[in-house]
């Protein structure tokens, strides 16, 4: 026979992932500030968040609270309470905005790249997109590094490029 289980001692059982990606409420540290690399704003995630999109090893660094750093060109990528860094060559899939690669996504859901959105097709892939999102068929809360729509990040990345709306030059 087994002894019962001795509870409340195991380390991290009230951290289970909840649908709503919401986990402990107990003790948190405070995010920094702003991104340590270049000072732009943080958008908080969840641990388990950045677990699914770091590289091995150093997906197993990861614990508590970050902050995602959506700062075009800055390597930077998530900074944690604790003090850890995580930058784009960390990143399985580092976003183009990011990287300056156009050949990098931009769109997790779709599989839509720098190089897309700024060609010719630009226009018929955002719009493919937005109707996408409006069915409910996105999944960027957990596909997408920044755990947001990429719509907004495509659109700042186009105006970056000089290509908005319309055909764009070569
Ligand atoms: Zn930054």
């Amino acid at each position: 026979m087994y002894g019962e289980r001795v509870e409340g001692e195991s380390p991290g059982s009230c951290c289970q992932p909840a649908p709503g990606g919401e986990a402990c409420t107990g003790e948190r540290p405070p995010l920094p500030a702003a991104c340590p690399a270049c000072g732009g704003r943080l958008k908080e995630v969840a641990a388990a968040h950045v677990l699914h999109h770091l590289r091995r090893p150093r997906e197993r660094e990861v614990a508590g609270r970050y902050g995602f750093c959506p700062a075009a060109g800055c390597p930077l990528v998530y900074a944690g309470a604790d003090g850890r860094r995580f930058a784009v060559s960390d990143l399985r899939q580092p976003p183009a905005y990011k990287t300056g690669n156009p050949a990098d996504l931009l769109c997790y859901c779709f599989d839509v790249d720098g190089r897309e959105v700024l060609s010719p097709a630009g226009d018929a892939a955002v719009a493919f997109i937005s109707e996408r999102v409006r069915a409910g068929d996105c999944a960027c809360d957990v596909l997408n590094p920044s755990a947001g729509c990429c719509l907004g990040s495509i659109g700042t990345y186009r105006k970056a490029a000089g290509a908005g709306p319309g055909p764009s030059a070569p």
